[in-house]
């Protein structure tokens, strides 16, 4: 039986991954300290003998005995209000934490991959995004902690495949929305949904007009799995997220359409260094992996609504 690590297996998108792994028949160890993952999120599989819950933050050593063919490096903050409110540990666990999981990867001998995200594009000057964009990235704003920090692990993973042969790909993660987002993680689909269902006013940043690819999470870890278990692609560098483009204006009205909710729209400040559009170019996903996103944002949202409202 092959052994899969994966830290930040308690967040949002790594328990939906561990779970898609158990059920595919690997032993899953997930490695998280907590920091936004939730026991609550592993329920499902906290009980099955081909899964192990570690308690762990990654900016330790980590150390395991047995062996291990594959590890997926999620662990990070993510969300903008947390990264800038934790923006130290953010730019520590992606540095010296990233250090820390491909050492690990690379005495085990195993294959990596790490979640990388569209932030490396920055405030992106083209549009969409290919991987072969550079980005237009703040190196001192608010953001560069969590935009700077991913573009150094990415920069790290891309030395341990040039210095030490790591079997190692990137993963440029565009916004990922669906069951087990934190309704307080301030992010813009988890703050719509819990705004609407308590009857207070959707806040929108600036003028809505700014837009997000939303790509359901179910989508992601296909994606991410597709990516790991693809052979031949060591420092290939990859988009994966959904090319459905949406203002926040139109976001806003969908989530007010669908949960039928009396909340008026109101506009707050625009955060400094917002990026102004977002979409990914999947072109390069669809043509190594075969894989392309199945979920559109109409069809998610129901889902994702239904669980904010009723937890399951
Ligand atoms: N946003 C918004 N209202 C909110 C939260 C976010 O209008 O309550 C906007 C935010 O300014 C950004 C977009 O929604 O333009 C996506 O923000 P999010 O924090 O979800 O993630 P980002 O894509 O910026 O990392």
């Amino acid at each position: 039986m092959k052994n899969i690590v994966v830290t930040g297996g308690a967040g949002f998108i790594g328990s939906h991954l561990c779970e898609a792994l158990i059920e595919k028949g690997y032993k899953v160890i997930c490695v998280d300290n907590l920091g936004t993952g939730k026991m609550q999120n592993l329920k499902n599989i906290i009980k099955n003998k081909n899964f192990k819950f570690i308690k762990h933050d990654t900016r330790k050593t980590l150390n395991l005995k047995l062996p291990v063919h594959y590890v997926f490096h999620l662990a990070s903050y993510a969300s903008p209000p947390y990264y800038q409110t934790k923006s130290i540990e953010t730019l520590m666990s992606n540095s010296l934490g990233t250090y820390n999981v491909l050492e690990f990867a690379r005495v085990k001998k195993a294959r990596f991959l790490i979640t990388s995200t569209s932030e490396t594009y920055g405030d992106p000057l083209e549009h969409p995004q290919k991987e072969t964009y550079w980005g237009n990235v703040n190196p001192v704003g608010i953001r560069s902690c969590y935009d700077e920090a991913k573009r150094f692990a990415e920069a790290l993973v891309m030395e341990y495949v040039r210095k030490h042969n790591l079997d190692a790909r990137i993963i440029r993660i565009f916004n990922t929305y669906g069951p087990r987002l934190q309704k307080d993680d301030g992010r813009v689909i988890s703050n719509f949904i819990d705004q609407a269902l308590n009857n207070r006013p959707l806040t929108i940043y600036g003028d809505g007009k700014q837009t997000r690819s939303f790509c359901y999470v179910s989508d992601q870890v296909a994606g991410l799995i597709a990516a790991m278990f693809k052979d031949g692609i060591k420092g290939e560098v990859i988009n994966i997220g959904n090319p459905g483009e949406f203002t926040m204006l139109e976001a806003a009205r969908l989530v007010k359409k669908l949960t039928g909710t009396k909340s008026k729209i109101v506009h707050k400040p625009l955060p400094k260094d917002d990026p102004t559009r977002r979409k990914p170019d999947i072109s390069k996903a669809k043509k190594i992996l075969g894989w392309e996103p199945k979920v559109k944002f109409e069809e998610g949202l129901p889902g994702t609504i239904k669980w904010f409202r009723d937890g399951i």
